[in-house]
């Protein structure tokens, strides 16, 4: 029997027949990143693949890389493999990994949402034999509302505290869904300050053109007093952090998937918890499956036995692959027990 396509390492999903990795956890000779997230980019490796789109946010983040850019849809030969890379709607530049081999197609997912957000460059469905999936949001009781309706409550909240004289600080991960969040803010209420590290992100992200409205970073002798009524974007870490002092008796919030959690939003969310996720959620896993036409499923981080168990039962053959994906800074780091999530 042939090699499969793509095989589970150690060291990440492998392909031998093109002798690369994508997305590998520990250091290796060439490596294809989906997107620039710390637990899919990783330092180390000796050569990086990736899009022109996501390549600007990965140099930020991992100094000084070898790194070469490919066009979305691009097609490259490597070894004795194609390989693709086409939009996966997570974040700018984020992609999933076409590689074919002797005719047979296997898609790497990466990270993916289904819906656009009218920042990043929308999810394109890939026709696959078999195709590895995220399911952070395997559950069914992920149902995403329309962006616009959380949008509207975002800036709802944000009108509320500002008419009382009151900074409203929106916490969201720095690369991907902070920049989302200030996309669908009406900067039109009053002005907007970013924390250090997303401002870092702002700046790379708009140098390549992405649309982002005008924030002020905030600096260590900033006066919240000269921002009255200001929405403040910064990383959930600094939430609840000596940092939040300069904005007095702020309001606070958490925008997340997991937010559709009662028991998270509880525990995490600060005065409110907005349910915005970069990841598909259930419904939009079974569509980006389906359209696949893929026999051949591979669950990967997320609730992957439930999630395996269902598409089995429902005429897939699925098999759950562990990985090292999730961490500290996108939204798969989380992950909670099922039983919470009723
Ligand atoms: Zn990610
Ligand atoms: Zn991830």
């Amino acid at each position: 029997m042939a090699q499969p396509v793509l095989t589970f390492t150690d060291r990440g999903i492998y392909c031998p027949a093109g002798d690369f990795f994508i997305d590998p956890w520990r250091p290796v000779d060439r490596a294809l990143i989906t997107h620039g997230h710390a637990d899919h980019a990783r330092p180390g490796h000796r050569r990086y693949l990736a899009t022109r789109a996501a390549l600007p946010v990965m140099r930020h983040r991992l100094g000084d890389i070898t790194a070469e850019g490919i066009a979305y849809g691009e097609t490259r030969r490597i070894g004795d493999a194609s390989v693709s890379f086409h939009p996966a709607g997570h974040l700018p530049g984020s992609a999933q990994v076409r590689v074919e081999v002797g005719g047979e197609v296997w898609v790497v997912s990466g990270d993916y949402k289904t819906t656009p957000d009218g920042l990043c460059e929308p999810f394109e469905p890939v026709r696959c034999h078999a195709f590895i999936t995220e399911c952070t949001f395997g559950l069914p009781v992920f149902e995403w509302a329309p962006q616009q309706a959380v949008a509207d409550e975002i800036n709802a909240w944000w009108a509320t505290n500002a008419a009382a004289g009151r900074v409203s600080v929106l916490g969201a991960y720095s690369l991907g869904k902070a920049q989302r969040v200030l996309s669908l803010v009406d900067s039109g209420i009053a002005p907007i300050l970013t924390h250090g590290a997303v401002e870092a992100t702002n700046a790379v992200l708009r140098d390549q053109g992405y649309a982002l409205p005008e924030t002020h970073y905030v600096t260590p002798d900033l006066k919240a007093k000269d921002y009255p009524g200001a929405l403040v974007v910064a990383p959930p870490s600094a939430l609840g952090s000596p940092w939040m002092r300069r904005f007095g008796g702020a309001s606070s919030a958490f925008a997340s998937g997991w937010m559709a959690l009662r028991g998270v939003r509880r525990r995490r969310a600060g005065d409110r918890g907005f349910v915005l996720s970069d990841h598909a959620d259930w419904p939009g896993l079974h569509d980006a499956i389906k359209a696949t036409g893929a026999e051949r499923i591979f669950p990967t981080h997320g609730y992957t036995d439930i999630f395996a168990r269902w598409l089995n039962a429902s005429g897939w053959q699925a098999q759950v692959v562990p990985t090292e994906f999730g961490g500290a800074e996108d939204e798969s780091d989380a992950l909670i027990e099922p039983e919470a999530a009723s």
